[in-house]
């Protein structure tokens, strides 16, 4: 599986609540923890198993040697990220009570992969490829272009949500979006879980005109649903303790990449990837609290 994306480091506090605007609250900890969502999705489908490489850049600072070091210990195939000059990709993290959360990015070196690194890729017939949205959308578009052209699967988590551009939608397989973004995808105010499973039972287009196909919408707690070749399914949320959900998104992404690279159809992939994501929140920070295999397996026992 290849994954071509953003590393950064998370600087997560957490607080008892969120501050107002011009409020100053006191934080409770300060943790740097290894993210991005490039990167927590290549440590989500690695952990269960998928050999996975990672395409993408960190910068020339602290943060950057650490990051390299932490995505080498994951077993995550490294040859491809690059140190480049400046600071590394950074995540401001602010965690409140309950598993509320506030994240600010500064793309540092992520917005440094450029349309040209995709040639450096190794993509075969029958790989899936993972992209999200936090390096340039043209790299993405040449990327999906790219996988297409030697018959890989393409999953796009479009997050932070940017609009996609035509190019890219067409060659997307399975699009992945949580509730805010499907809401601006399809250019509809948010809605609750029953609209969006009537929506998706409709004809779909973007916010550029053009038609989506095979779509997930991840719902928080609530699970996920999802339109894979026409049918409407729903994932219920699984049930258990709710520590922290920053990355909650990009453990489900990774584990169906790496669950459809393993061979599993997609609604089998979509079952380990709700059961992934509901053992990824009961834990603490994004990539660290990816969970593995077995923990997957046990959960869906
Ligand atoms: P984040 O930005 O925090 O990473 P997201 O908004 O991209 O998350 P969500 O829809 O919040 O994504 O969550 C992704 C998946 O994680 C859900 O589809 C579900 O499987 C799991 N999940 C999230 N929150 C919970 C929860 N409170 N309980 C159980 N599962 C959860």
């Amino acid at each position: 599986m290849v994954v071509i994306g953003s590393i950064n480091m998370d600087v997560v506090v957490t607080v008892e609540r969120m501050p107002l605007p011009g409020e100053t609250v006191a934080g409770g900890s300060v943790h740097q923890i290894p993210g991005g969502k490039g990167a927590n999705q290549a440590v989500a489908a690695r952990r269960l198993g998928a050999p996975t490489a990672l395409v993408g850049a960190v910068g020339a600072d602290g943060f950057g040697a650490v990051l390299a070091g932490f995505l080498g210990a994951e077993r995550i195939d490294t040859s491809l990220v690059r140190m480049e000059h400046g600071p590394s990709g950074t995540a401001l993290i602010t965690v409140a009570n309950g598993g509320e959360n506030t994240v600010i990015v500064v793309a540092g070196a992520n917005g440094s992969v450029s349309p040209a690194r995709v040639a450096e890729a190794t993509i075969r017939a029958g790989d899936v490829l993972l992209l999200q949205d936090e390096i340039p959308g043209e790299t993405n578009e040449a990327a999906a272009r790219a996988a297409r052209a030697v018959g890989a699967r393409t999953v796009l988590n479009l997050a932070p949500f940017r609009a996609p551009s035509p190019g890219l939608l067409a060659a997307t397989d399975v699009l992945i979006v949580n509730e805010t973004e499907f809401a601006e995808l399809v250019e509809a105010p948010r809605a609750d879980a029953a609209a969006i499973a009537e929506r998706l039972r409709a004809e779909l287009t973007a916010c550029n005109g053009q038609p989506v196909g095979d779509v997930v919408v991840t719902l928080g707690a609530q699970g996920a649903l999802a339109r894979i070749g026409g049918e409407v399914l729903a994932l219920p949320g699984r049930r258990g303790p709710v520590v922290d959900t920053t990355g909650a998104g990009d453990c489900f992404c990774g584990a169906f990449g790496a669950s459809l690279a393993a061979g599993l159809p997609a609604t089998a992939a979509l079952e380990r990837a709700n059961a992934a994501a509901g053992l990824a929140v009961g834990r603490f920070g994004a990539g660290p609290a990816m969970p593995t295999a077995t923990e997957v397996d046990a959960a869906l026992s």
